[in-house]
């Protein structure tokens, strides 16, 4: 049976390609029916289908189910959803500013990709079918072309051809903060510019500063990021990291050599970045395991190789050690490679404190003579520690969970047996803060309520931009008050489960005053408020300003306090101390933003805040249907952050959230 099956991209790496392969082999495979049906659940609400099959959930769904239950083997074939060709269109947008074309075309592009995006998925097959894309308001001859083309085909000839024609030097230099189309164009026929060392040459040299519309600042500022560029290069988002690491260790776990295998390191700790990836293995056979590991299709280069460690790069650029070790090592190891250096240090003093040497080897007694690896080799390890509970238990703790092991007094806490439950994935009931093809969303109103719903979530608190973010095409009154009315009318509609909160992400302007005017601001279910203009202020006029936006009492929430793009840039410079304590007087929310280059409040800060009173919201931020999901990202941090469901509003119930948001407001 062939389906025509795509997944929508969680982030703009190639996400769909690995997503789909994982979905494939455990369709395949029949004799995982179980993890097959996670994974499906997992994958399912990223993907469309169509071809052949209408592209609704539930016609997909019922074929899933027919699938699985005569355990069929099922023929993915990737196909494009409009999603990726509005992504597409973009791009040649892009590329045709950074060749200098006629604006009007680079502009009908990027208007084309909006127009697509506004269509729901359901509309555009049956136009590309019928030949009818041309009576859609907004796309032109060319576009219609180019659309059906991509639809039909997955490939569209001309946007091949332009990519080859440009210099992948050019393309690589839009990915300096501050460096657009316009200015790469500039560097590449003024200086002869066409690759980032060649910039930061001509930087270095003073030749940038030269040229019209550049000047010195920017000329510093473009040294900055390629310099942030190179030390942000050798870390990777958690996201990224998770998704090369999760198909390598699901492929891992089916080998029948190994008992057992784990990712451990700053990805088993839900860090917010990653550097190496660390795998280990419970293995008394370790050729077969290290054979497959070094023929995997993301491995690109094979650094070294030993009998029991392998070490490999990735095609993502991702570095990579896979340890071997037999079955009754493997708990030693797997804690000694989680933890962080603090945390183990601890544990190791802990552990010599009771006369016990602690190692990757085992638990070995301290005193004697040899190496903690040649007593463990001779002594074999104790028997009765064959699961990290154990293991803390036998040094007096309660087990401490891998997101907690930093060093930062859990050891103490584990000791006094009052570490907190925290909070699960399982414990969130909806999500606020998500954006919309009104602004700068991917998907529309619809569409994003029924991925929540696929998502099982009680309810999704949208909130599009306001009118200050021209950029993002924010929403004016009158946009905003008839998407309430919508947003009223899909409720009463029946036609979803998961409730819809009306809200708006509101630009604090520069002197704290918010975008909207009070009478506005009262019409709807909640407030967001955010920065996202002029970070350049002093630290304590960034504060004041916060501030006095949370002292307007229709504001619900927070956003993103500092601004930070993981990897990107820094956040602004502002007191988060200040801001926190400002939040709890005036009972306002606090975001944990998680998007995953976000992660802003950072988890360093939660512990003591939510201590204090601090109530904390996880919101995806998403801004395309599958980005609902990084609320589950953000449950990782709020962990990190030790938080408790308690502490986290958006596990209450629809019944408790509403209450609450009523109470808000009187
Ligand atoms: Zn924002
Ligand atoms: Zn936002």
């Amino acid at each position: 049976m062939g389906v025509g099956f795509h997944t929508d991209a969680l982030a703009p790496r190639g996400l769909s390609l690995r997503l789909a392969s994982i979905i494939a082999e455990a369709l395949a495979d029949e004799s995982a029916r179980q993890d097959s049906a996670n994974t499906f659940q997992f994958a399912f609400t990223h993907s469309v289908i169509r071809g052949r099959l209408p592209r609704s959930d539930r016609a997909a769904s019922v074929l899933f189910e027919r699938a699985f239950a005569s355990r069929q083997k099922i023929v993915l074939l990737l196909i494009m959803t409009k999603a990726d060709i509005a992504t597409v269109l973009t791009d040649i947008g892009t590329l045709l500013e950074l060749k200098g074309e006629n604006p009007f075309k680079i502009r009908a592009y990027q208007a084309g990709a909006r127009v697509l995006e506004s269509l729901p998925e359901e509309e555009l097959t049956q136009r590309v079918a019928a030949g009818t894309l041309g009576e859609v308001k907004g796309l032109g001859e060319a576009l219609v072309q180019k659309i059906t083309e991509l639809s039909q085909t997955d490939r569209l000839e001309f946007y091949e051809k332009l990519k080859a024609s440009i210099p992948p030097g050019l393309v690589e230099m839009l990915g300096i903060p501050g460096v657009g189309p316009k200015k790469v164009k500039a560097l590449h026929e003024q200086l002869g510019i066409d690759s980032i060392a060649a910039l930061q040459q001509a930087c270095l040299a003073g030749n940038v500063a030269t040229l019209a519309g550049f000047g010195e600042k920017t000329q510093d500022k473009i040294l900055e990021g390629i310099r942030n560029r190179e030390a942000y290069s050798k870390r990777h988002l958690w996201l990224e990291a998770w998704e090369v690491a999760e198909p390598i260790l699901a492929g891992l776990r089916k080998l029948p050599e190994v008992a057992q295998a784990e990712a451990c390191g700053s990805l088993r700790r839900k860090m917010e970045t990653v550097g190496d990836l660390d795998f280990l293995v419970a293995t008394n056979t370790p050729g077969p395991v290290i054979e497959w590991f070094v023929k995997h299709p993301s491995v690109k280069e094979v650094t070294a190789q030993g009998e029991t460690k392998v070490s490999i790069r990735t095609e993502d650029g991702i570095q990579a050690d896979l340890r071997l070790v037999p079955p009754e090592q493997f708990v030693f190891a797997l804690h000694h490679f989680t933890g962080s250096k603090d945390h183990n240090v601890q544990m190791r003093h802990r552990a010599l404190q009771r006369g016990l040497s602690m190692s990757e080897w085992g638990l070995v007694p301290a005193e004697g003579e040899g190496t903690a690896k040649e007593k463990a080799e001779k002594l074999g390890p104790p028997h009765d520690i064959t699961t990290e509970a154990q293991l803390f238990q036998k040094l007096g703790l309660a087990y401490i969970p891998p997101e907690l092991r930093e060093g930062l007094g859990e050891i103490e806490i584990a000791e006094s047996g009052t570490l907190p439950r925290l909070l699960e994935v399982e414990d969130i009931r909806g999500v606020f803060h998500n954006h919309t093809t009104e602004s700068d969303g991917h998907n529309t109103l619809t569409e994003m309520t029924g991925a929540a719903q696929a998502l099982g979530l009680a309810y999704l608190g949208i909130a599009d931009h306001s009118k200050s973010s021209v950029q993002a095409r924010g929403l004016d009154e009158a946009r905003l008050l008839k998407q309430v009315k919508e947003i009223r009318a899909l409720n009463e509609s029946g036609a979803f489960h998961t409730h819809v909160f009306s809200g708006i992400e509101c630009d604090i302007l520069p002197d704290g005053q918010l975008d909207f005017a009070d009478e506005v601001l009262a019409q709807l279910d909640y407030v967001v408020v955010s920065v996202h203009s002029v970070f350049k202020q002093s630290r304590d006029d960034m504060t004041q300003r916060i501030i006095r936006a949370l002292e307007n009492p229709h504001v619900t929430m927070l956003g993103h306090l500092t601004g930070r793009l993981l990897l990107e840039r820094e956040g602004y410079g502002v007191d988060t101390e200040k801001i926190i304590d400002a939040a709890i007087a005036n009972r306002v929310i606090l975001e944990l933003n998680a998007n995953p280059y976000r992660l802003d409040l950072d988890w360093r800060h939660w512990r003591q805040a939510a201590a204090k009173g601090l109530l904390c919201s996880i919101n995806p931020d998403a801004h395309r249907m599958a980005q609902l999901e990084f609320f589950k990202i953000g449950v990782g941090i709020a962990r990190k952050g030790w938080l408790t469901k308690e502490q986290v509003v958006t596990t209450y119930t629809l019944e408790q959230m509403k209450q609450y948001l009523a109470a808000k407001r009187r």
